[in-house]
């Protein structure tokens, strides 16, 4: 699928330091080693409704990390896809009378067209479900025959076939490996087993389907449903995906086994990541990622942002209203990625401010300053992509520009610093003053 296109990135004298990122798995820092060549996959969206602050947060958080890869010399491989088959994109179709198609070709546009605006670096391979079928269906064939998935009788409205992955085997079969990474249920989120059965409910899984061998095995393959799409499944039969294993043949297909960082939402945590995880273990016997990364929640005044309760922020929306795409972009980057936080006006309008004092201060850039916020810009991003300290520094940089020119006006600033400075917030944090 095509992707959309990338601003030109402004290339920076020096480079930045080796980066140091979260990882959920070891719960704690890590030094990811510069080794010159680094590839990350990012969930992609289910395309059933527009792009609300949590995506676009998420999508922020993750092409800081490109862009500080970048920075350090290093070359990014990156992946993201798009969910164009599932179950809510198909309910959301039905309920509105609109062919789930359209839906989702409307809804990738304009998501699109929001990560554009945000200036957010486009994926390298941007892969929709749909058309990633053809390999997704052999890789279930493969877990069917190595005894790491099975089929499940129909019972009364459901019929026979769905496949499904069957943790437990899956597990034991890993230990047998007896490698230090190997994956057995939880060792990606760290759950207990009444945990993961909560959020596995929440969060699409159906624990209580007859027939699964455990609760929390999850879904590879839905057989084709009267009134459902459903493409060709080889042994598997006509029907369509589930969501997890789309993820890991996608990025398994076009990244190198295991690749640097897997990203998302926290919300991915469990089950997508834990199970991903235990699929790709599975198909190629190595991790799926030697990292897993994850943002924070974005609410809204307060409270968690949600369809139902109908008070998403849509970045399309702000937009519509005329609102600058920098702003939004500086209004996120103002919380670091990691934390949970809400949206607020007054969040906002301090974002429209700070862009209005930063690019006051770069007319009377002083001379010989650039340098060091550019030394600071990266000391920041290489500690956990700190872009909040990031922000402080140019705040700084800004009032002491400003200061200079009310005391001796009128101030010539430097042109070479202006230049710099603002390249550096362009290449840095993507946000063009
Ligand atoms: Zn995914």
């Amino acid at each position: 699928m095509k992707s959309w296109i990338s601003r030109p990135v402004p290339q920076l004298p020096g480079s930045m330091p080796a980066l140091r990122l979260f990882d959920t798995v070891k719960g704690g820092i890590v030094t990811l080693e510069a080794s010159g060549e680094q590839s990350m996959y990012v969930c992609g969206i289910t395309p059933y409704d527009a792009t609300h602050m949590g995506h676009a947060a998420s999508y922020v958080a993750f092409d800081l990390l490109n862009r500080s890869w970048r920075d350090g010399g290093q070359q990014v491989s990156y992946v993201q896809n798009v969910t164009d088959v599932d179950d809510p994109l198909l309910e959301r179709a039905t309920a509105t009378g609109v062919d789930w198609r359209d839906l989702a070709a409307g809804q990738i546009e304009l998501f699109q067209t929001d990560m554009s605006a945000l200036n957010v670096l486009a994926p390298d391979h941007y892969v929709g479900a749909v058309e990633a079928v053809p390999i997704i269906v052999p890789a279930i064939e493969r877990l069917l025959h190595t005894g790491l998935a099975y089929r499940v009788p129909g019972t009364g409205a459901e019929p026979d076939g769905d496949v499904y992955y069957d943790v437990e085997a899956a597990g034991k079969r890993s230990i047998n490996t007896a490698a230090d990474d190997a994956w057995t249920l939880g060792s990606v989120s760290g759950l207990s087993d009444a945990e993961m059965l909560e959020l596995f409910a929440e969060r699409g899984g159906d624990p209580g389907r007859a027939g699964k061998r455990q609760a929390l095995d999850p879904l590879l393959w839905r057989v084709a449903r009267d009134g459902e799409p459903s493409w060709p499944g080889g042994e598997l039969g006509e029907g369509r995906p589930g969501w997890h294993i789309e993820c890991t043949v996608i990025a398994q297909e076009y990244l190198p086994k295991p690749f640097t960082v897997q990203g998302g939402g926290s919300d991915l945590i469990f089950p997508h990541h834990e199970m991903g995880a235990g699929h790709a273990y599975s198909l190629a016997g190595v991790p799926l990622a030697r990292h897993f990364a994850h943002a924070g929640m974005v609410g809204l005044d307060g409270e968690k942002m949600s369809k139902s309760k109908g008070n998403l922020v849509l970045v399309s929306r702000l937009r519509a209203d005329g609102e600058e795409p920098a702003a939004i972009r500086l209004a996120i980057l103002a919380h670091h990625y990691r934390t949970d936080w809400s949206w607020t006006a007054a969040g906002f309008a301090q974002a429209k401010d700070r862009l209005r004092t930063w690019r006051d201060a770069l007319a009377v850039a002083p001379q010989g300053s650039a340098g060091t916020l550019l030394g600071r810009l990266r000391t920041e991003l290489a500690n956990d992509l700190n872009a909040p300290g990031a922000l402080a520094a140019i705040d700084a940089w800004a009032r002491t520009a400003l200061a200079k020119t009310v005391k001796d006006t009128p101030a010539a600033g430097s042109a070479t610093d202006a230049a710099l400075v603002s390249d550096a917030v362009d290449a840095l944090l993507g946000v063009e003053l």
